[in-house]
């Protein structure tokens, strides 16, 4: 069974006067335990508002989302106990320290308690389980600062940690690289690694940053004017139909230019020691034809697909529709 399951939802918004705006329409997806599906677009194509309705801050006009098989509206409570998200800026007090503010929220959380206890309290289990996730998310030697001298990157971390309490199954993250560095990137990208494919989370994320996105996700649901308009999983990815950019060094660069031209149709660049050049043939087959032709081959490179030349062409460029 699948942790998340969308059902053909659709959420119509009332604009002004008597205009309607459909933001969602007929979306299905599921995410299951153990996989990073990421969830992309254009501006404008519906993503927070579907995001919005998985966390239970948004209501679908029509359609069913169940969470461990809990559906949102019947069963809220239980569906809800299985999200984490971090959909808006986490709430966090900046006075105190991040070990208060877990402290905090485990106290206004309805937190569920392990079967045996054994011989621990429930206040022992808490705090147990709240150092756990501080040094899950790399929090732990700092737990005794205030989250007011975090880094961006911290205060998101922290934000997952709090997003974790209730040992959800689901995680839902919108953006959680905005603002940060280059070394804060990879450090959420390997607890987000860590969560899905050692502790079986499913985790789902929307973000713009789409070369971070191909290291981070198993697959992803593209989605444009409300609609899915492709599902790719990483593998599928490189097996869509994009001219791949390909380079081959060689020392007679003019012969393999014009050998190109004569047996595939192929506009070649020169370069100092090799050619460049754009093809969806199969490059073995490139190579072979010119080493049969007595050029010499020195290396071939071929660029991969990327999900955001994918993106591009699925959406005409990525461009809002507002
Ligand atoms: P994304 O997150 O992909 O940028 P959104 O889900 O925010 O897209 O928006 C999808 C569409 O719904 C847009 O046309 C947006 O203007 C509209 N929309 C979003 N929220 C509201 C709202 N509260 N009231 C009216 N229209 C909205």
């Amino acid at each position: 069974m699948a942790v998340l399951e969308i059902k053909d939802i659709t959420k119509i918004y009332r604009a002004s006067g008597k205009s309607k705006i459909t933001a969602v329409s007929g979306v299905s997806f599921n995410v299951d335990a153990g996989e990073v599906v990421g969830f992309i677009g254009p501006n404008g194509a519906g993503k927070s508002t579907t995001l919005k309705i998985i966390t239970g801050l948004a209501r679908a006009t029509s359609g069913a989302v169940a969470i461990e098989g809990n559906d949102i509206v019947k069963s809220r409570v239980k569906a809800m106990k299985n999200v984490g998200a971090i959909v808006e800026a986490p709430d966090m007090y900046l006075d105190w320290t991040g070990l208060e503010n877990m402290k905090y929220l485990a106290s206004i959380s309805n937190i569920e308690m392990p079967s045996d206890m054994g011989e621990y309290s429930k206040k022992e289990v808490i705090l147990d389980r709240i150092d756990e996730l501080l040094k899950l998310v790399g929090l732990y030697e700092r737990r005794k600062d205030k989250v007011r001298s975090y880094s961006l990157g911290m205060k998101q971390r922290l934000g997952i940690a709090q997003a974790l309490l209730s040992r959800p199954k689901l995680l839902v993250l919108d953006e959680p690289n905005n603002g940060l560095d280059p070394s804060g990137i990879i450090e959420m990208r390997n607890i987000i690694l860590h969560l899905a494919h050692e502790l079986n989370m499913a985790v789902l994320v929307s973000s713009h940053q789409l070369a971070e996105m191909q290291l981070l996700c198993d697959r992803f649901i593209i989605i444009d004017k409300g609609k899915i308009i492709a599902t790719p999983n990483k593998a599928e990815l490189f097996e869509q139909n994009i001219d791949a950019a390909v380079t081959i060094a060689t020392d007679n660069i003019v012969g393999a230019r014009d050998l190109l031209k004569e047996k595939f149709d192929i506009e070649a660049t020169l370069k100092n020691g090799h050619i460049e050049f754009t093809t969806a043939i199969d490059v073995g087959e490139i190579t072979k034809e010119l080493i049969l032709s007595g050029i010499n081959v020195k290396g071939v490179q071929r660029k991969e697909a990327t999900l955001e030349e994918l993106f591009i062409k699925l959406t005409a460029g990525g461009k809002s529709k507002c």
